[in-house]
C-alpha cells in the first residue's frame, strides 16, 4: 500500500472555528494553551455509506468533555453535527474516520485556563480497520498495562480528554515495543478495565461480562453492542471484573468506535478463542452501522 502523506500535508478541508479551511492552513500556534497544559477533548467516530453513526451521541460527550474540563463549547449539538456532516461532505468520501477536536487557544499562556478561549475543528480521512483485519480476525494480542486507568478522584475520567491519553499512548507504545498489538489496562484498584482506546467484553457459558466503566469512558460502541446483545436475548452483565477470573472466560472482544468489534485471542498470560457468539455480535455492529436489517 502506498505511503500516506503526513497529517499536516494533505489535500482537502478542515472545519476550523466555523469555517472550511484547506487542510494544510489548519494550524495552531505552538503557544496554545491545550499543547501545554492537556487543555484539550476529542472525538472519534465513523462515517458509513455516507451516514455518521451516532453523530448526535459524539457531539453532546464532545460538550460534555469540554464541560468537565470547564470550558464551555459556544457551538450547540446541531451545529456540531450540520459541521461534521458539511466535513463529510467536503471529503467526498462515503466511509471515513472523523475527528471533532476542542482545546482552549493561545489567547493566554499558564496554567490559568481563564480568558482562553474555545476552539474547534473537525477532520475526516479513510481510515480502514483499527487492526491488521488478518490478524483481528485470530485474535490480536495484548499485552498487560504497565499504567493503570487512574481513580475518578483523580482526573476527569468520563471526559475524552487528550490528558488520559498520556498513560493509553505509554501503554500502547510498550505494548508494541513487545510485540503486542494492544495493551489491557487495570484500573487504579487493580480491577480490569479496558484497552488503550477500546472498551473490553468477556464471555462464558452464554453470558457476557464487562466492567463497570467507573473510571474509564462508558464508550458509545459498548452501549450499543450491550444493546445488541440484549436485543438478541443475551444476558450482559455489568460489574468489577478481577484478573484472577480472567482465566475463566472462554471469549474476549474489544469495541470502540474506531476499533469496532474486535476479537481478542490473548491477553498476558490468559488465552481465549474467536467463537460464534463474539462473531454474532460483530456482524450484528457491521449490519446496524451500515443499515443493514439484522438477520435473526
Ligand atoms: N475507551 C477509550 C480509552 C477510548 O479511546 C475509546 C474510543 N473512543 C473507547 C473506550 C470507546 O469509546 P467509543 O465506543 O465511544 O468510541
Amino acid at each position: 500500500m502506498a505511503e500516506q502523506a503526513n497529517f499536516d500535508d494533505r489535500d482537502g478541508f478542515i472545519w476550523l472555528d466555523g469555517k472550511m479551511v484547506p487542510w494544510r492552513d489548519a494550524n495552531v500556534h505552538v503557544l496554545t494553551h491545550a499543547l501545554h497544559y492537556a487543555s484539550s477533548v476529542f472525538e472519534g467516530q465513523r462515517a458509513y455509506g455516507g451516514k455518521i453513526f451516532k453523530l448526535s451521541e459524539h457531539s453532546s460527550r464532545l460538550r460534555k468533555s469540554a464541560e468537565l474540563l470547564g470550558f464551555d463549547l459556544p457551538w450547540s449539538v446541531e451545529e456540531i453535527n450540520a459541521a461534521c456532516i458539511e466535513v463529510l461532505e467536503a471529503s467526498g468520501m462515503q466511509d471515513a474516520y472523523m475527528r471533532p477536536l476542542a482545546w482552549r487557544g493561545s489567547e493566554k499562556m499558564g496554567v490559568s485556563p481563564t480568558g482562553t478561549k474555545p476552539h474547534l475543528a473537525i477532520a475526516a480521512w479513510a481510515w480502514g480497520k483499527y487492526f491488521d483485519p488478518a490478524l483481528a480476525a485470530r485474535g490480536i494480542r495484548l499485552s498487560i498495562a504497565p499504567w493503570r486507568r487512574p481513580a475518578p478522584y483523580t482526573a476527569p475520567v468520563h471526559s475524552k480528554a487528550a490528558g488520559l491519553y498520556m498513560i493509553a499512548t505509554l501503554s500502547k507504545q510498550h505494548a508494541e515495543d513487545h510485540g503486542f498489538n494492544d495493551a489491557l489496562m487495570f484500573d487504579w484498584r487493580g480491577q480490569v478495565a479496558e484497552a488503550t482506546g477500546a472498551n473490553a467484553f468477556f464471555i462464558r457459558d452464554g453470558v457476557i461480562h464487562t466492567p463497570t466503566p467507573d473510571c474509564f469512558l462508558n464508550g458509545i460502541t459498548r452501549q450499543t453492542v450491550m444493546d445488541l446483545a440484549r436485543r438478541r436475548g443475551i444476558e450482559v452483565v455489568e460489574r468489577a471484573i478481577w484478573p484472577e477470573e480472567l482465566e475463566s472466560f472462554e471469549q474476549f472482544f474489544l469495541t470502540g468506535s474506531a476499533a469496532e468489534v474486535t476479537f481478542v485471542g490473548s491477553a498476558g498470560p490468559w488465552n481465549f478463542e474467536v467463537g460464534d457468539l463474539s462473531r454474532q455480535l460483530a456482524k450484528d455492529y457491521d449490519d446496524l452501522v451500515h443499515e443493514r436489517p439484522a438477520n435473526t
